[in-house]
């Protein structure tokens, strides 16, 4: 295992434009990273800055790993306009993991938005590589609009498999895009799913919005406060419990998150912002 705050560089071996504001870059490092899917790294561009990401790849493959990222402001857009062959730097992992050891013979459901698809990805892959260890997987996946959605050919893919059902939503479908599956808010595709909410889990990572709505339908349908799993992606600068800039109430999003259950945060203020 490496230190975790040296910065590792990793060469940019491919880019896949995922969408016109997401790419996902594929880094060999010069040495492995090893992680647990749910955890992220500090991902940085030499002379520019650096930013918090989950790897969008399954912890499995530590001799590489995807990191998905949205072009939102400074750092992103630089990171957006680099090229096969670049370096970049990457530390960490920091944070908590999805506890897989939960999901066990579980009907997991997975429910995610926009680029908080990235550790849904991650944590997709993961699960798909022991997929003997679970009863099924349920993705409900949603855009804004058709040539908003990510990993485009993955989800056709992850279909075939037994034991996956698929479902995928837009928002809306402007004039002269096409789309043939569901037109909604992601968590109305809820209403299609027929897993027993009782004793089984759900991973939820997206925009604020949607966790919140998606976290009060989920309680609605009768899943344990302590069975949601949210992805809190708060401001965060340093990783490790130092800068304070992620603070949630008695918790820290980079050291005892970013995977929280929705039992463990719900008191606490501001969560959804
Ligand atoms: C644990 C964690 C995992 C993340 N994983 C991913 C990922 O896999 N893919 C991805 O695209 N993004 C991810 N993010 C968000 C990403 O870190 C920010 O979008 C990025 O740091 C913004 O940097 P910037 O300099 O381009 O933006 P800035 O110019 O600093 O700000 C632009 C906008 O982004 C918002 N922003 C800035 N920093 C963050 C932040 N840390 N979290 C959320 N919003 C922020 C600002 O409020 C502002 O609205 C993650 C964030 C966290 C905390």
């Amino acid at each position: 295992m490496h230190n975790a705050y040296e910065v590792i560089p990793g060469t940019i071996y491919n880019i896949i434009q995922e969408s016109p504001l997401i790419r996902t870059l594929q880094i060999r490092p010069e040495i492995p990273i090893e992680f647990q899917t749910g955890q992220f790294v500090e991902l940085s561009l030499p002379g520019i800055g650096e930013g918090p990401f989950t790897p969008s790849s399954s912890h499995y493959t530590s001799e590489v790993m995807d990191i998905t990222i949205m072009k939102t402001g400074f750092v992103t857009e630089y990171i957006h306009k680099t090229s096969i062959g670049d370096i970049v730097g990457i530390r960490g992992p920091y944070g908590s993991k999805y506890p897989l050891e939960k999901f066990h013979n579980k009907d997991i459901l997975i429910l995610g938005g926009g680029c908080g698809l990235a550790p849904l990805r991650s944590l997709f892959l993961t699960l798909l590589h022991d997929i003997d260890q679970y009863n099924s997987i349920t993705f409900l996946a949603g855009a804004k609009s058709p040539k908003d959605c990510i990993y485009k050919e993955l989800f056709s893919e992850w279909k075939k498999y037994k034991k996956v059902n698929i479902y995928r939503s837009v928002d809306i479908v402007p004039e002269g895009e096409s789309w043939d599956e569901e037109i909604c808010l992601v968590t109305k595709l809820l209403q299609k799913i027929k897993i027993d909410p009782k004793e089984n889990p759900v991973i939820v990572c997206g925009p604020p919005v949607m966790m919140k709505f998606g976290t009060m339908d989920l309680l609605k349908y009768g899943y344990n406060e302590n069975n949601i799993y949210l992805s809190m992606e708060k401001k965060m600068y340093c990783g490790f419990g130092q800068c304070r800039h992620c603070v949630i109430g008695g918790y820290y999003a980079c050291k005892d998150g970013p995977v929280f259950t929705y039992a463990q945060i719900k008191n606490e203020e501001a969560i959804w912002e």
